[in-house]
């Protein structure tokens, strides 16, 4: 989950005082500075999405030391976590417009739990979260961070993401944190037919689109966006394990 256009390189890890325990201060300057230069100045206004970036601890879902530089993290399981301007790009491009309430009170589906942050920005944006992910542990310890950081009430699924979760379906919006060779015909039964919004990287193993589809009734408007690098989905609808 790298983003091509403008790579930079890794911040300084985050300072840390002599008991070796994260100094909490230092990590809410971190994440500030995360929000006005990675984020705010790259063009994402939205003050909802802004404020939930403020509020979320991305130090609770990934190795603190690292959590607020402009890069992608590694987690368990050989897995990847978005560098954060992918993720607020995402989630600004699955916000739903057609909804008075934006984010309030929306159904969303998180594709690849990861470390569960994520979902922890879906529930600060008030939506209810459904998060599936392949890897039992890592939904597991997903789920300890979440809890942790303020957020028990996201629906934690352990399962084949490409096949969406019908169950709680239908959707205003659906963000893949991984990447398919196609979109997944389920994602998109599975979107609300007023407006429902899915954002995907779709392409090779290696290269990929970042793909936004627009619902509007029966009808499916695509849009291509920025070229990214995400971890493969694997399953039914995605990519060979
Ligand atoms: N959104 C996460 C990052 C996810 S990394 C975060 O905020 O931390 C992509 C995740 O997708 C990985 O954890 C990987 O295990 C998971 N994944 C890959 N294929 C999947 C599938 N078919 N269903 C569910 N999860 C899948």
């Amino acid at each position: 989950m790298r983003w091509l256009r403008r790579p930079r390189a890794a911040s300084a890890p985050t300072a840390r005082p002599t008991d070796g325990a994260p100094d909490q201060a230092a990590l809410a300057d971190a994440r500030e500075r995360m929000v006005a230069q990675q984020i705010e100045a790259r063009g994402l206004r939205d003050p909802e999405l802004l404020r939930a970036f403020r509020r979320v601890p991305r130090d609770r879902f990934v190795a603190a030391d690292f959590a607020y530089g402009d890069q992608a993290l590694p987690i368990e399981e050989g897995q990847t976590i978005s560098q954060p301007f992918i993720v607020a790009y995402m989630t600004d491009a699955a916000r739903p417009r057609a909804r008075a309430d934006g984010w309030r009170g929306a159904r969303a589906l998180d594709i690849g739990t990861g470390s569960g942050y994520q979902a922890a920005i879906l529930a600060e944006l008030g939506a209810r979260v459904t998060s599936i992910e392949r890897y039992p542990e890592l939904s597991h310890a997903a789920g300890v961070a979440l809890e942790a950081a303020g957020f028990p009430d996201v629906a934690l699924i352990v399962g084949d993401g490409s096949l969406g979760y019908a169950e709680n379906a239908p959707y205003d919006a659906i963000i893949v944190a991984a990447a398919a060779p196609s979109v997944p015909e389920p994602l998109l039964e599975q979107l609300n037919p007023d407006e429902g919004r899915l954002v995907i990287p779709i392409g090779t193993r290696s290269h990929q689109q970042l793909t936004v589809v627009v619902r509007r009734g029966d009808e499916f408007h695509s849009r291509t966006r920025e070229p990214v690098v995400f971890v493969p989905l694997v399953g039914t609808h995605g990519f060979p394990s």
